[in-house]
């Protein structure tokens, strides 16, 4: 029989009421084939789990992170296996460890590294859904783990695709894919199908609706992922493969904001420099998005990075020590600093694009820092004051909104 993994996101479960309306969905689905739910915490519960960790102390151990954060999840696969007895379902709720999801051993943002499904899969054969905690995993060692932030699409797509599913559906808040996101820019459109590749760089470029690490996970083991919105019936966005040529065109719009450029001044001209400045920076752990500098023949240049904004501190710890040894005297920060990133296959190498982006953003007067390009995506650097007029005239022109 057909099995679909379906995953509810944490504001469909926020309630009591609504885990009785998602579990009543199980219910209608099972009619039709095997399911297994993965479950995010209810609302608002693994950030309220870290403020209260944060009132304790502001270090606190990853390990108990870890067996603090995951308490959501079993709260929630136990009410959501609860409500499906009450439709009665044969439903049995799991933790990721009862269910062999085995991941290294990093703390907070561990990787799964196999999925031993017996367990599941003994459960689908007597005639369960198995109702498993989103976000969490057990590595060798028998040790707790969570995936990072958002990792329960994560769980999601990696069952569907040790289980080969035929479906992934993400139930969430919204009614899919859009070409910007529909709760901050009026008349966006829904996106009916995209690419993996074009969904891994939405999400890799700010968009929240699905995690980059399921995107991946999704591609690489060619699960479809359908998100759709858990308030109502509505169609939502098939991520697939998309065979056959395309135009490249535009498809969608993504942001980032509170992103942090630190500019190295007048830097000497010395091969080894970059080189050993951002290994320091990627050792420690810091997530360089993006870093240019000049061409120019004069001795010294000028060295930007951008990172997110709450890695500042480490970057400046790291860099205070470097420009002492380097002799670099000057730094400077911006700290209102965004991309803006128009997605599309093949759309890096079609220059009119590119063009037709630089005369609408100069149109608007509005100054741009840095840009880079690839095959997917054309990324824009800006002040945070121009980032809602750029998209919007970007949106307008490339007819993503209404
Ligand atoms: N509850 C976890 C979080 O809020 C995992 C998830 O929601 O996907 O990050
Ligand atoms: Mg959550």
């Amino acid at each position: 029989m057909a099995l679909n993994v379906v995953k509810f996101g944490g504001t469909s479960v926020a309630n009591a009421e609504l885990i009785m309306k998602a579990a009543q969905r199980v219910a209608r689905l099972k009619q039709k084939g095997d399911v297994i739910v993965v479950v995010s915490a209810m609302g608002h519960t693994t950030d309220e789990l870290i403020k209260l960790s944060k009132q304790i102390t502001e270090n606190p151990r990853a390990r108990e992170m870890d067996m603090l954060l995951t308490a959501g999840e079993r709260i929630s696969v136990a009410l959501f296996t609860m409500a499906l007895h009450r439709f009665n379902i044969r439903a049995i709720s799991f933790t990721g460890s009862q269910v062999g999801i085995i991941t290294d051993n990093r703390h907070t943002d561990a990787r799964i590294i196999e999925i031993r499904g017996e367990r599941l899969i003994n459960a689908i054969n007597q005639g369960y859904v198995p109702v498993v905690c989103g976000f969490q995993g057990v590595s060798f060692e028998k040790e707790i783990t969570t995936l990072g932030r958002g990792g329960s699409d994560t769980t999601a797509v990696a069952l569907a695709a040790a289980l080969k599913a035929e479906k992934c559906i993400i139930y969430t808040d919204v009614d899919g894919v859009f070409t910007e996101d529909p709760n901050r820019f009026a008349g966006v459109k829904r996106i009916k199908r995209i690419s993996y590749e074009e969904m891994l760089e939405l999400a890799s470029r700010g968009a929240k609706v699905l995690h980059p690490r399921a995107t991946g996970i999704g591609a690489r083991f060619g699960v479809p992922i359908e998100v759709r919105n858990s308030f109502n019936n509505k169609p939502g966005t098939l991520i697939t493969h998309i065979n056959g040529m395309e135009h490249p065109k535009p498809k969608a719009i993504t942001h980032s904001e509170n992103l942090y450029l630190i500019t190295l001044v007048q830097v000497p001209k010395n091969p080894a420099y970059l080189s050993q400045i951002t290994a320091e920076l990627t050792d420690a752990g810091v997530h360089l998005k993006f870093f240019f500098h000049g061409i120019s023949d004069a001795p010294n240049f000028d060295l930007s990075f951008i990172t997110p904004l709450e890695e500042r501190e480490l970057v400046k710890k790291i860099i205070g020590k470097l420009a002492k040894k380097l002799k670099i005297e000057k730094i400077k920060e911006s700290l209102d600093i965004c991309s803006l990133s128009v997605i599309g296959f093949g759309i890096g190498s079609e220059h009119k694009i590119l063009a037709e982006i630089f005369k609408e953003l100069s149109k608007a007067k509005l100054h741009i820092e840095a840009v880079t390009t690839s095959e997917l995506s054309i990324n824009i650097f800006l002040k945070k004051k121009y980032l809602d007029s750029a998209i919007n005239a970007l949106l307008v022109k490339f007819k993503l909104k209404e």
